[in-house]
């Protein structure tokens, strides 16, 4: 069973050793927990797929602690536009972004799943920093889940999914964001927002005004990241948008989560209210949302019933999340 040790010279030291012998360490990020390896060892990496049941052909976020470091990752040509791209947004590091760019040759096939780019991020929380700093190689990281499972934002979380599988989990409490990255591919001439999260289209618009959003999954003809197929980060039990709740749910079997103050009446409706923000704060819904779907999965019920929000800034994130937790 995996141990769950706060950031110490100690746990790091543990945490080094075992991404140095191909192991996986599982750690905190700003954005949710990463099951993180090695991103040079193809064994350590192939570990990463079998741990958490991940499709093979669904690439890993490579993480590293600076922007210097990161821009060694690819293979980018100075003086293009890709490059001039890359610096601008990447100077929004350390960051819940992700940038997809050429890559470097020296990635094995399993971080990559054989295609020509990598995503790479520079993550801000300090406990991330601290492990990618401790262990000095570039680690690929996905979600400390079990594959298509929403996403951890405690250490527990990652020991109720992957416990037994793991040998160690650095913990540093709740992330502060909630929502896994924001990932924005940068092409030769344009940008194109892959998965919005906690830095907003809105805001990056600004920085690169080319970017435009990726097509929903519906029309495209093939998935431009297969991580953005449509059932993903889902619970087990059903979960309906609230304009889409069928009206006939049984009370004493269906929850709501709120994401504002509720009345005395919606009380009954409901065998319970998980209410994550008094006055719809969208960033306290973020951040809460994993841990309120996680909780209400175990109660045995027969539909959890969501809230929905505007679809920009932080919404955009928190709505893209919700529509694929409830596709079926
Ligand atoms: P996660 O499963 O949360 O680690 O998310 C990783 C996401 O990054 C998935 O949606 C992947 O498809 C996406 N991704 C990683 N590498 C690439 C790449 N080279 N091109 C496009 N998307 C990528
Ligand atoms: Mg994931």
């Amino acid at each position: 069973m995996a141990q769950i040790c706060p950031i110490s010279p100690d746990s790091l030291q543990r945490a080094k050793a075992i991404i140095a012998s191909g192991g996986l360490v599982a750690f905190p990020t700003e954005t949710v927990y990463g099951l993180g390896a090695d991103a040079l060892q193809e064994d350590a990496c192939k570990k990463i797929y079998k741990t958490k049941g991940r499709p093979s052909n669904n690439p890993l976020i490579v993480h590293t602690d600076s922007f210097k470091n990161a821009l060694s990752l690819t293979s980018l040509t100075p003086n293009t536009w890709q490059h001039d791209a890359f610096v601008t947004l990447g100077k929004l590091w350390p960051a819940p972004l992700t940038l997809v760019v050429p890559a470097a040759s020296l990635f094995p096939k399993t971080v990559t799943a054989g295609l020509p780019t990598v995503a790479l991020r520079v993550p801000q929380s300090q406990a991330a920093l601290k492990f990618l700093q401790a262990v000095h190689t570039p680690i690929a990281a996905p979600s400390a889940n079990r594959s298509s499972y929403v996403s951890p934002t405690t250490a527990q979380h990652v020991a109720d999914d992957l416990g037994e599988d793991l040998e160690l989990i650095l913990d540093s409490g709740e992330t502060q964001f909630g929502l896994e990255s924001t990932i924005v591919s940068i092409g030769e001439r344009n940008a194109c927002l892959l998965r919005p999260g906690a830095l907003t289209y809105e805001e990056l618009k600004e920085l690169i005004p080319e970017l435009t959003l990726a097509k929903p999954q519906s029309e495209q003809e093939t998935p431009s990241a297969p991580g953005q197929l449509a059932l993903h980060y889902s619970p087990h039990t059903p979960i309906y948008l609230r304009e889409d709740a069928p009206s006939n749910h049984s009370p004493s079997h269906t929850a709501l989560i709120s994401f504002s103050a509720t009345t005395q009446e919606e009380n009954t409706d409901y065998a319970s209210i998980t209410t994550l923000s008094d006055s719809k704060n969208l960033n306290d819904v973020a951040r809460k949302l994993y841990a309120a779907l996680r909780s209400l999965d175990t109660k045995g019920l027969d539909a959890i019933i969501v809230d929905t929000c505007e679809r920009d800034g932080i919404g955009r994130a928190i709505m893209d999340r919700l529509e694929r937790a409830s596709a079926s």
